[in-house]
């Protein structure tokens, strides 16, 4: 569970230390900071971040209490169990089977995932929330995002950054701006866990990204996760020693003949090797695929998913392929927000206790209700785009992302309205937002 309220130390066990959250008890790995029982101190991806003074401490958890609990009664109200009688009996009888945790076979989630009828579709988001709201109450992970650099040597077909790409205005940033960047995400918005992203950047070789992994550690509280592609075993425990605890990288498409195409050079076991290198090193893992991507079909997103599942991420990632015209897809379709939403839902089901984020990209597909829509279909996490106003535009994967143009105020004042409407507590940003 993703709490960034500030918890009480009320024991150890193993190697992990007992923390009371209203009441709750919740454990998590300390490698950072020296504590004993009765601190108080944030947490965010089961690892202890650092202390808070305890009057501090006591001021959150005054203005928390109150929030808490009214955000948890209209989650559930939210997310009660209606309209199974407007869902297909085929459909009830497999999502009652989700609901009692009895195992779903490949043909089932099929059939799940090429619902047409919105009686159907609706029930079974339904269910995927409902299911979240079981097993995780009402917490939402909230990380922050920065892309340093859309440099990138790889020449993958979809994507907007690609090296082919020569329309596409480059940057890099430096340490410091990155370095003030990562400052300004904790101190004035209270970010708690970040990703620093870019593209394969022959400059930022992982010797460099873990002395900036080590700097952004020594002078700030965070946990933090590295997306930046493969980059080895050796270079992976680079990251790991430096003081980085998860990466993100996604496995874009367990379908092998598509994986090679869309990836000149690249395949698909290497990529799966990496992201169990770094399970071995004891990252937290952030991974998924894209839905949609040309001649993929409905087997291969439910595959997707329950090769996901098979990985036991920290958190689930799957967005929408989104075309771009400056790459060898120009002109291909998205997918529906349906095909996101139902993805979601079938992740919720496959993994009840899983971390599933909202993307920014289903939002871009569907502008205003996009996020929302995850959320209510089993996801509990989103991602804020912190990547300076002047570069965000750049970082083009696809094109007109839907925070493009949008300040980091604006996003984190719009993300807390949106959670609050639906009940949910944005517990990684900290009380101040
Ligand atoms: N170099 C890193 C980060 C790549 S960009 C890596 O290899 O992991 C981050 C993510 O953007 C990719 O994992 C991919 O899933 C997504 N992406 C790329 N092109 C996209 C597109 N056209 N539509 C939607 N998502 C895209």
């Amino acid at each position: 569970m993703c709490y960034a309220i500030p918890g009480k130390i009320t024991g150890f066990q193993d190697k992990k230390v007992i923390i009371d959250y209203f009441g709750e008890k919740r454990y998590a790995h300390n490698d950072f900071v020296k504590v004993k029982a009765g601190d108080y101190i944030y947490a965010q991806g089961g690892f202890v971040i650092n202390v808070v003074p305890e009057k501090e401490a006591r001021e959150i958890l005054e203005f928390w209490k109150e929030t808490f609990f009214k955000l948890r009664k209209v989650d559930l109200r939210l997310s009660k169990l209606e309209g199974k009688g407007e869902a297909s009996k085929k459909t009830r009888t497999i999502l009652d089977a989700a609901l009692e945790g009895r195992k779903i076979k490949f043909e089932e989630y099929l059939h799940l995932f090429s619902l047409e009828d919105e009686g159907d579709k609706e029930y079974l988001y339904k269910v995927a929330n409902f299911i979240r709201q079981k097993y995780h109450k009402n917490a939402c992970c909230v990380h922050g995002i920065i892309e340093f650099s859309n440099n990138c040597a790889n020449n993958c077909l979809y994507c907007g950054i690609r090296k082919d790409n020569i329309a596409l205005p480059r940057y890099r940033m430096t340490e410091e701006e990155i370095l003030d960047t990562v400052k300004r995400s904790i101190d004035i918005y209270g970010f708690k866990a970040l990703v620093l992203q870019s593209g394969e950047d022959p400059e930022w070789d992982a010797g460099r990204i873990a002395k900036l992994i080590k700097k952004i550690r020594g002078e700030n509280a965070v946990l933090l996760f590295i997306s930046v592609g493969e980059v080895g075993k050796a270079g992976l425990k680079k990251f790991y020693d430096a003081g980085a605890r998860g990466v993100l990288i996604r496995f874009e498409t367990s379908n092998e003949t598509i994986y090679s195409k869309i990836h000149p050079g690249d395949s698909l076991s290497r990529r799966l090797e990496e992201i169990e290198e770094a399970k071995k090193l004891g990252f937290l893992v952030l991974t998924g695929g894209l839905v949609g991507f040309p001649g993929q079909s409905d087997e291969d997103t439910v595959k997707d998913i329950l090769e996901a599942v098979k990985l036991a991420p920290e958190m689930y990632t799957f967005g929408p392929f989104i075309p771009h015209p400056q790459t060898p897809f120009a002109g291909t379709k998205p997918p529906s927000l349906d095909k996101i939403l139902k993805t979601i839902s079938l992740l919720r089901i496959a993994d009840p206790l899983g971390k599933i984020v909202s993307t920014t990209a289903l939002e871009t597909l569907a502008p205003v209700e996009g996020r929302n829509r995850g959320f209510m279909a089993g996801a509990n996490s989103m991602m804020l785009n912190l990547t300076p106003d002047e570069h965000r535009k750049n970082y083009q994967i696809y094109p007109e992302r839907i925070h493009e143009n949008v300040s980091v105020d604006v996003q984190v004042r719009e993300a807390v309205s949106d959670l609050r409407k639906l009940g949910r507590a944005p517990t990684d940003l900290g009380a101040g937002v």
